[in-house]
């Protein structure tokens, strides 16, 4: 992990970690841990997956160990250049490096071979069954299965016929591999699963090399044996599927140690959908504008809306590895995020909704160069100067005709602090013949200059302003939730997830570079995004506001 990532990272264990400090104490894997992450390049990885890229390169780092990345390419689907290049990017930018990159298919001869003792040692059959009758004959939770007739062939029969599978001469579906284990087995994964199934595809890696491909419950602890993983860290639902993993391993007897599953939760979060296949339907139904639309809770998503690698392993060390599934709250993410950016990115003005304010009683032609602090919290990053002049834009939200109860901004008759700059007070509001505000006139008190440590009076509202002669205008895009719950609690695409907005900024705007985040004073952080910001127009997503109400525990 890079340097500077590390620093604030505390040594955490847990019930992973502390099954491999038994392993060590006891010498099971001669002190050696060797981990990997291994993502099936069908889509872009999603914050679910950062949780796990977290767990087996911290683990691995943690004891001085391995860890491998594997694309899990078993199934014969075209590769998708993209994604594999989207996995090794995201990889990186949370800071961690592979070993070694891997890919399953390279392991087909050998999973080969293990089918071909299976049947040697008659712990596995071929099948004439088809997908249906399988399930049908499979039982249920209260009935044992019932054996195949196919089950007793016999050795010298299962190998000519896995041998002519393996040459062509049968149609997808028309005959599996499987392995012989229990019908009656109360684990169902355990009534003879299917280990081998025909499928004539092409295979990106070993093209038209193979027309049967393993079933991933067997491949996956082949490929774990042949790589050396010690510890092979998945998610609960495979839990019921470690019996078949260990007895793969067992009944062939190749390795010694062999590797160890162990599984964890699944990392859910509120208002997210963490399902690659979910997130590959909005991409294709055009609902986003792309795998790494900033709403979207794939790595590349919330890197375009800002979220910083620090935040997001905060947050998956704040949650921890469980043994059971949950949902985790999205505003413990969204606090690690401003935890992280509060002491590290400059303030910027800028105005929503805009009004527009003339000081009646300011010289025409007079610009004061008013000096304002980056970052409140950290004198070192220094002040900038943001002009003042007689016209100025300030929020639509910070004026009111008829102040509300407790509203302290700004109301005719009201005087307020213009932050950096004077007291003012609203002498009238100026109207369209629609009825529309078309500008404030204010008058200021010269006296109160800031700075000029004036105590006369107190105000008790303080608002924040753009020079309108020089304000730039920018694109703000406020990114909501992508997903919301209706009202009958089910999740469902949020249609507002998305408002664009015309804003005025501060000059020094114009300097902002793709990828760089400021807070918007009053108004949160954002980030200029990395794929619309140009020079001539900036464009900004938002990053996650000011303030919650989500305490952490
Ligand atoms: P999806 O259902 O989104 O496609 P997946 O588990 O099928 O997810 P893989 O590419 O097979 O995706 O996953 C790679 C690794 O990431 C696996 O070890 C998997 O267990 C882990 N992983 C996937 N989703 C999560 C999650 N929500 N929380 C923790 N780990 C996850
Ligand atoms: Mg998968």
């Amino acid at each position: 992990m890079a340097e500077e990532l590390k620093e604030g990272l505390k040594e955490t264990t847990n019930f992973i970690h502390q099954k491999i400090d038994e392993d060590n104490e006891s010498g099971k894997y001669g002190g050696n841990v060797h981990t990997r992450f291994p993502p099936e390049p069908n889509g872009y990885l999603h914050i679910g997956h950062a949780k796990s890229i977290c767990l087996n390169f911290s683990t691995a780092e943690k004891y001085g160990g391995k860890c491998n990345l594997r694309y899990d390419d078993t199934n014969p689907v075209k590769e998708d250049e993209e994604f594999v290049k989207s996995i090794e990017e995201d990889i990186k930018w949370l800071g961690f490096q592979w070993d070694n990159i891997f890919w399953a298919s390279d392991y087909f001869d050998q999973m080969y071979e293990a089918a071909v003792e299976l049947i040697k040692k008659g712990k596995a059959y071929v099948d004439d069954l088809s997908a249906e009758e399988i399930k049908a004959y499979r039982g249920t939770l209260k009935e044992p299965g019932k054996n195949s007739p196919y089950r007793d062939r016999s050795v010298d029969e299962n190998l000519r016929l896995f041998e002519e599978m393996k040459e062509g001469k049968y149609a997808d579906g028309e005959k599996c591999l499987r392995a012989k284990i229990d019908m009656a087995s109360p684990n169902i994964n355990m009534r003879d699963p299917v280990i081998y199934r025909i499928v004539h595809a092409t295979h990106h890696n070993t093209g038209d090399k193979w027309c049967i491909y393993p079933m991933y419950d067997f491949a996956h602890p082949l490929e774990d044996a042949i790589e050396g993983i010690t510890h092979s860290i998945c998610t609960l639902e495979f839990e019921d599927h470690r019996p078949l993993y260990d007895w793969s391993l067992n009944e062939l007897g190749w390795w010694d140690p062999q590797p160890q599953q162990i599984e964890f939760a699944r990392l859910n979060v509120t208002n997210m959908v963490v399902s690659k296949r979910y997130l590959k339907k909005f991409v294709d139904d055009g609902l986003v504008e792309g795998w790494d639309d900033p709403r979207m809770p794939t790595i590349a998503g919330i890197r375009r809306k800002g979220y910083t690698p620090a935040a997001i392993r905060d947050f998956c060390e704040r949650i921890g590895v469980a043994k059971a599934n949950s949902t985790v709250e999205i505003g413990l993410l969204e606090h690690c995020v401003r935890e992280d950016l509060k002491d590290k990115v400059p303030s910027r003005n800028v105005v929503f909704d805009p009004i527009k304010v003339v000081i009646t009683n300011y010289p025409d032609d007079q610009t004061e160069e008013m000096v304002m602090e980056n970052n409140r919290n950290v004198p070192e990053m220094g002040e900038r100067t943001v002009p003042f002049s007689k016209e100025l834009y300030i929020d639509g939200a910070d004026f009111m005709e008829v102040p509300a109860k407790k509203y302290f901004r700004l109301y005719p008759g009201n005087e307020v602090r213009f932050k950096g700059a004077y007291f003012l007070t609203c002498t009238e509001s100026v109207r369209d013949e629609d009825g529309n505000i078309v500008e404030l006139h204010c008058t200021y008190d010269p006296e109160t200059r800031s700075g000029s440590g004036f105590e006369g009076r107190k105000v008790k509202g303080t608002i924040h302003w753009v020079d309108a002669k020089t304000a730039v205008k920018i694109k703000v895009r406020e990114l909501g939730y992508l997903m919301n719950e209706d009202e009958n609690g089910e999740q469902q695409f949020n249609e507002d997830s998305m408002i664009v907005k015309e804003c005025y900024a501060e000059p020094l705007i114009e300097e902002a570079k793709a990828g760089e985040r400021f807070q918007f004073f009053r108004h949160g952080y954002y980030i200029a995004d990395s794929k619309l910001t140009t020079d001539d127009e900036k464009v900004f997503n938002s990053i996650v506001g000011l303030k919650s109400s989500y305490k952490p525990k």
